[in-house]
């Protein structure tokens, strides 16, 4: 049988991923690989590859495809590192992050969506990924350093508690901005300070929490 989910992927990443500059190899080896069309509700499976970010429900969203590629190859993971996501959501931009780095630790607020993606990295035998259930914005203390940071979700600025958590020279990134338009950021860790490099404008969903935008 052809896998026709598989043609699909490859000409989302030849047309919407490659062609737009991602140029990673270890990045645009795994957008091959991992089934997005698992990641999304079954009645919109056939749109997984489209260009765009698609309704996961409870007013969630999972990311475009390159979107996802170019928030992977900013992190600049070479295999060893432990990462943090804040903003589990469908579980697939968490998927392609544990190919990539040694382990992944990863928050959601929503608590079906998290135990709906722990089911599917347990279906595709995904080892190295933790989800936790609480407010993303204070991070994981107790796992803390981490090497790489991401917030799949808009952020006012970087909350306080994940520049502490992230290491010395450690990368995070994140849609940062108003509510509902931000610019992705690239953000070294230098001492106390961020180095920060604002890159394309964006518009992902509101982080919710403590450190974030309060709930309307
Ligand atoms: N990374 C996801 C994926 O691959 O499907 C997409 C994330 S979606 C754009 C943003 C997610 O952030 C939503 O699932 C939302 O519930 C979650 N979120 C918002 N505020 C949060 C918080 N304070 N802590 C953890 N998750 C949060």
């Amino acid at each position: 049988m052809i896998d026709k989910y598989k043609k699909l992927r490859e000409w989302m990443v030849d047309t919407q991923i490659v062609e737009r500059g991602i140029r990673d190899e270890r990045v645009i080896k795994v957008m091959k690989k991992i089934p997005r069309h698992l990641f999304v509700p079954e009645n919109i499976m056939d749109d997984a590859y489209d260009d765009r970010a698609l309704p996961i429900g409870y007013g969630q969203t999972i990311s475009q495809p390159y979107i996802v590629a170019l928030m992977t190859e900013l992190l600049e993971l070479k295999g060893d590192e432990k990462v943090l996501e804040i903003g589990t959501g469908s579980g697939y931009q968490a998927a392609i992050l544990a190919e990539l780095a040694k382990e992944v630790h990863t928050i959601e607020r929503v608590e079906p969506l998290a135990k709906e993606a722990e089911k599917k990295f347990e279906k595709l035998s995904i080892k190295n990924i933790k989800v936790y259930v609480r407010d993303g914005t204070e991070g994981i203390p107790e796992e803390a350093p981490f090497d790489r940071i991401i917030i799949t979700a808009a952020t006012p600025d970087i909350p306080e508690p994940l520049i502490e958590q992230l290491k010395e020279g450690g990368i995070i990134v994140a849609p940062v901005g108003e509510r509902y338009s931000q610019y992705m950021l690239k953000a070294i860790k230098k001492g106390k300070e961020l180095e920060r490099h604002y890159l394309i404008p964006v518009a992902f969903v509101p982080l919710i929490g403590k450190y974030g935008w309060k709930e309307e």
